[in-house]
């Protein structure tokens, strides 16, 4: 029956479609005429549904919500959104699983991603953080071999545990995101049950110019919840979008999931002294050290309309800063100041920053870049394409300048040399913050996975655990079936004797 008005179904040009059921024929049982142009643009854009899948994050979940401010932190930063307290802020967060497929399980052991997009008037702030408070190497130089390591093998085309544990074991700074990966936090109950932590260091700073180094932890009011490794098991099978599913039906309740923000506040001189390098991301700093100082709460309230628009297309930047807030020298994020525009750019395309979860929404946007694939004239472009100009173009506000870094040394490959050890805080956490079923879980984890690796790797990966604590190093070994008298061995060689005593 014929449709009119918005009930019409029409083209992708607007125009009425006559009948959806039938191609046009030469003759009844005819071959299809090329003038079907309705076919042929149906056929050709369902051809085109797919964009590239993010290399990492590519299963994930998201929706809309607000952050309101309960502390005035007004004296470290100047950012409009922390400017005082009750200000709300409106917000996207998009929570993820890291290594697998945009099919795989949303119960896999995993670090989660925890990204968070504040539409303020100053502009977008992105924060984009993991629900683990470190990380597995410091230096982003070593980013794409790590996550191949996480991914399939060239050949197989399998996770495999000896890539896995043979590029950990020969990492010692992983060692202690491992232990958290293999915690039963790597297998959150549900996005909603977990904390959001910053993992990097990033600047504050105030009216006056006045810098604090900073890391953020997003606490969830739901509290802790996780699965153990068979239960996580179990949902893969019984419901591989078991988190997917938690936020968006609870949300469509009404029964909104939400997160108490802390911070951690470090002045510039202590950087300089500290007692593990405050910006090497495989590192906390302990909160006896740097009490954590409450700032608001985020509260997540609505729904995405339409999954891909909003999820899927959405695009974050940790470099995406407003002023009060920039970055810090740590090594990994860094790399990510680059690599999150240009993943986007790859995917989306250099106009990516238009599309409406990306959009400034709360803010007038004038830059100076021009066209390219999909550019829509959402700044007006009534404006000379160029920059100085004297044809009263858009001016930069000196007012927004981050302060000066006092920055110093050679310019060269440096090896980390800070007087700290990647085994204390690994130590602390295994020996003090974790409970005897903690404990029990750990091993249980590990010896499950690394059970399927070589040899020679668990016995490098166990003497990595031997140097965090002699326990828990002892407690894996015997598990797998290895002798601890060799672990210790390993233990107590250089990184270097390790490394060639446990060769192919
Ligand atoms: P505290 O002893 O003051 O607190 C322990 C922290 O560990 C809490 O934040 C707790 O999170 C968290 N935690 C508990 N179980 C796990 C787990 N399985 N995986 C990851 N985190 C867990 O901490 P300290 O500052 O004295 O640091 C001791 C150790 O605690 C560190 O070496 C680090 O491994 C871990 N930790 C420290 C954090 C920090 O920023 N200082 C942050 C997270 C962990 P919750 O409160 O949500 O239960």
């Amino acid at each position: 029956m014929a449709k009119n008005g918005k009930n019409r179904y029409t083209t992708a040009w607007g125009a009425p479609v006559a009948d959806d059921q039938n191609s046009i024929s030469a003759g009844e049982r005819g071959p299809l005429l090329l003038q079907d142009v309705h076919l042929l643009q149906k056929l050709a854009h369902f051809n085109r549904e797919r964009i590239p899948e993010r290399v990492v994050h590519a299963k994930g979940a998201g929706a809309y919500g607000y952050f309101e401010v309960t502390n005035d932190v007004s004296k470290y930063t100047k950012a409009k959104f922390l400017s005082r307290v009750g200000k709300k802020t409106e917000m996207f967060a998009r929570f993820s699983t890291v290594g697998g497929e945009r099919g795989s399980a949303d119960t896999a052991r995993d670090p989660r991603g925890f990204a968070l997009k504040f539409y303020t008037e100053d502009g977008n702030y992105d924060l984009v953080g993991n629900n683990t408070p470190v990380f597995f190497i410091r230096d982003t130089i070593k980013f794409p071999d790590f996550i191949h390591t996480q991914k399939r093998h060239p050949k197989s085309n399998l996770p495999d545990p000896d890539m896995f544990w043979d590029f950990l074991s020969l990492t010692p700074e992983s060692i202690h995101q491992v232990t958290i990966l293999f915690s039963d936090r790597g297998t959150p109950y549900s996005y909603r049950h977990m904390n959001g932590y910053s993992s990097h260091t990033y600047m504050w700073y105030n009216e006056k110019g006045d810098y604090h180094w900073v890391q953020f932890h997003f606490k969830t009011e739901q509290g802790i919840k996780n699965f153990n490794l068979h239960e996580a098991r179990e949902m893969a099978g019984k419901d591989p979008n078991h988190a997917t599913r938690d936020l968006y039906y609870t949300i469509e309740k009404g029964d909104y999931p939400s997160w108490k923000l802390e911070v951690q506040i470090m002045p510039p001189e202590d950087a300089k002294k500290y007692r593990f390098d405050a910006f090497d991301i495989t590192k906390v700093w302990l909160h006896a050290d740097y009490p954590p100082i409450e700032v608001g709460r985020m509260v997540l309230d609505k729904n995405p309309d339409n999954y891909f628009d909003d999820v899927e297309q959405a695009a974050f930047s940790p470099g995406n800063f407003v002023p009060g807030i920039g970055p810090s020298p740590d090594k990994m994020l860094q790399g990510r100041l680059f690599a999150y525009h240009d993943t986007h750019r790859h995917r989306l395309g250099p106009n990516y920053e238009q599309l409406p979860v990306n959009r400034a929404r709360h803010a007038q946007t004038r830059t100076y870049q021009r066209d390219g694939f999909m550019r829509q004239n959402l700044d007006g472009d009534l404006y000379p394409n160029y920059y100085p100009n004297s044809f009263d173009g858009p001016e930069p506000d000196p007012s927004s300048i981050e302060p000066p870094i006092d920055v110093t040394g050679l310019a060269m490959r440096h090896k980390p040399s800070y007087p700290q050890d990647d085994f204390i805080q690994t130590g602390l956490l295994y020996g003090k913050v974790m409970t005897d079923t903690d404990r029990n879980h750990l091993v249980e984890n590990i010896v499950d996975h690394l059970g399927d690796a070589q040899k020679r790797i668990q016995l490098r990966q166990c003497a990595l655990f031997y140097k965090a604590d002699p326990d828990y190093g002892t407690r894996v070994a015997e598990g797998i079936g290895l002798d601890a008298k060799e672990v210790k061995r390993l233990a107590e060689m250089s990184h270097e004797e390790r490394a060639k005593a446990t060769s192919a």
